[in-house]
């Protein structure tokens, strides 16, 4: 299947579907991808907080007052309150929000070929709506805004409507 092709069936898929194509399969779509400077743009990611421990990964269950909800599609970084966060690429602010009720103030990176970075529960956002950011610049420290249980970055990878795991391309080991 052509790289594009599985693209257009991912993006007929139910959004539940959608959201447990593995990412193995996005590694293979990458692959094969006729666009090579996507592939060029997934290696160049760099881990957006040094020294944090992981302390969530993609598609693990949370359980909710005994209840199972949602599963979690970012990865969590957890440091210090007012840890320095980084840009994992470079990329322009699509959305820059102080503190909105789940995620708090987050953050949304459009990388172009289209995927796209969130940034979420930030304590302090650095960075304005509609700027270019390059990799490695400082957008913001770690909070625990939003619904959060402590301090933590919560990074979530998106391609086009497709959620991908962050590890996949952050050589993380889940
Ligand atoms: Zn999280």
């Amino acid at each position: 299947m052509r790289a594009n092709q599985l693209l257009q069936w991912k993006l007929e898929l139910p959004e539940k579907m959608r959201s447990s194509v593995p990412p193995v399969c996005f590694r293979s779509v990458l692959a094969r991808a006729i666009d090579s400077n996507l592939t060029f743009f997934i290696k160049k990611f760099i881990v957006p907080v040094e020294n944090a421990i992981i302390s969530g990964v993609y598609g693990s269950q949370r359980i909710l007052n005994g209840k199972p909800k949602w599963p979690h599609y970012g990865l969590d970084f957890a440091a210090d309150e007012g840890t320095k966060i980084k840009a994992m690429l470079d990329g322009k602010v699509t959305l820059a929000e102080p503190d909105l009720f789940y995620t708090g103030g987050t953050l949304i990176f459009d990388h172009g070929h289209g995927i796209s970075t969130l940034y979420m529960h930030m304590q302090k956002i650095l960075v304005k709506k509609g700027q270019q950011i390059k990799q490695g610049d400082v957008i913001g420290t770690i909070g625990s805004t939003g619904r959060a249980t402590g301090a933590h970055l919560d990074v979530r990878l998106n391609w086009f409507q497709t959620r991908l795991d962050p590890a996949t391309v952050l050589n993380i080991k889940n």
